[in-house]
């Protein structure tokens, strides 16, 4: 007979398995097993002492074979809008990128093409073992949720805002205050907590030299009142703190000016972080903000961010890839080889040589996981593999060719993983990828879908791209 639970939902059982836990007391089971009924996890311990208090109740037992689980990985700062993007601007500097490839490129979006853009993204995101994210913002938030909610996904979704600023495209520029603030009250009513609570509406500031100060307190206080987060881009490059001092009247950039308009709050999500100073380190932390390193695309446009100096100020920072115009690879496996590496690079300013010990393997892996969840203000119910918290997880092989020999499992996992190792992803107690095979949609017929669009958009848009070398 299969045995049910109480609540009618089917127990599964993984066992034989290298669980990493991420929990508080940093568990790692070397043979253990976990037991997932409906959507949470309900058990988790040695195989031995789980197989004997489970098997007779569950409906599926999978012996993994010493194959590692490991809690959903979070990427806590990505464009899916862009997906369609990569390739249109690279090797350019700044203003090319921005006023000539991405804003065309996004202003001249259906909901259709942003949809296509999701699901090719999503797809990525899965492959790398991605089980939720923070949506930077794009401007088609109906399309995003659609792609979400078939891909299987867990995300915080965020539209785009801007209602001020110079060069913007038409329909970006005439944006008013009031509507930027009631669009997204709109979005939270039709989209928050949908797709089984998978969705979450999170308020949105592009960045502060298109914001006006009214948008600034109001999306505060709109936060607050809807018990949300703020996702913004904080502090990218230079001139962005010069624009701040010449036009706000603060000392130094826009962290203290945040702080001056109580933006500094344990809900925002303040994506790159790169330019700030000592200060302003104190100001972030003091606050609980909380912070999203995306390492290449800061490798590629930003610079090096102080991330040791923040986690030794006990800001909770997280890993993003940022949109595929600004880096090209959606793979938060990549970005946790390169938070260790770059991260040990930059010592280099602080003591005039490399420290390898900066950001070792156990806190990039906290990272994209615990620190992922508390960023995107879900920990309460994802983040680490514990009883009673949702079934998010992801399954690595660790026997094929990028990762043997394994001397060091959690080392191992940081340096060697690469996508490729990542077999099998449940997300909210489903399986969204098995076998390496997203299930929910064809992958193919996806491409297909993601190739022409992209064409279509880039000819709308008026995008050229230069070819290189001698193409003949
Ligand atoms: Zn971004």
């Amino acid at each position: 007979m299969e045995a049910m639970t109480s609540s009618g939902a089917e127990l599964l059982l993984l066992h034989n398995a290298f669980i990493v836990t991420m929990d508080p007391q940093s568990r790692v089971f070397r043979d253990g097993a976990i037991v997932v009924n409906g959507d949470k996890i309900t058990a988790i311990g040695q195989s031995s002492d789980i197989l004997r208090q489970f098997s007779p109740f569950s409906h599926q037992i999978i012996d993994l074979h010493g194959q590692y689980v490991l809690p959903g990985f979070i990427n806590t700062h990505v464009h899916t809008s862009q997906q369609l993007a990569r390739g249109i601007a690279d090797d350019v500097d700044l203003m090319t990128w921005l006023h000539h490839r991405i804003w065309p490129y996004e202003s001249n979006m259906t909901e259709e093409d942003s949809y296509i853009s999701t699901l090719l993204c999503g797809i990525e995101l899965i492959h790398s073992g991605v089980t939720c994210f923070a949506e930077a913002g794009g401007q088609h938030v109906s399309g995003m949720a659609r792609a979400v909610e078939l891909l299987g996904l867990r995300a915080c979704l965020t539209q785009s805002i801007m209602d001020s600023g110079k060069g913007l495209p038409e329909y970006w520029g005439n944006r008013t205050t009031d509507d930027c603030i009631q669009t997204q009250k709109k979005l939270h009513e039709k989209h928050h907590n949908t797709a089984d609570g998978r969705i979450r509406i999170w308020l949105g500031i592009r960045q502060i030299m298109n914001s006006s100060d009214r948008l600034l307190t109001e999306t505060r206080d709109m936060a607050k009142e809807l018990k949300t987060g703020i996702h913004m881009h904080v502090a990218e490059i230079p001139y962005e703190n010069q624009f701040v001092v010449d036009t706000r009247e603060v000392e130094h950039g826009t962290v203290t000016y945040l702080e001056k308009m109580e933006l500094l709050q344990s809900n925002l999500l303040a994506a790159h972080s790169v330019w700030v100073n000592e200060t302003e380190v104190g100001f972030l932390s003091r606050a609980g903000v909380k912070v999203s390193h995306c390492p290449a695309a800061a490798m590629r446009m930003l610079g090096f961010a102080p991330i040791k100096e923040m986690l030794d100020a006990g800001i909770c920072v997280s890993l993003g890839t940022d949109g595929a115009p600004s880096n090209n690879r959606m793979s938060i496996v990549d970005e946790m080889y390169l938070a260790s590496l770059i991260n040990k690079g930059r010592e280099v300013y602080a003591k005039g040589t490399t420290d390898p010990t900066a950001l070792p393997a156990e806190t990039v892996l906290k990272m994209a996981t615990l620190n992922g969840a508390k960023s995107v203000l879900w920990d309460n119910e994802i983040g680490s593999l514990e009883i009673g918290k949702k079934a998010d997880i992801v399954i690595v092989n660790p026997f094929s060719w990028p990762m043997v020999p394994v001397h060091d499992s959690i080392s191992s996992l940081v340096y060697c993983m690469r996508s490729e190792n990542i077999i099998s992803v449940m997300c909210n107690g489903r399986w969204i990828m098995k076998d390496q095979k997203i299930l929910s949609v064809d992958e193919g017929e996806v491409i297909s879908r993601a190739k022409l669009a992209s064409t279509q958009l880039l000819k709308k848009a008026g995008i050229q791209i230069p070819s290189r070398m001698n193409v003949l």
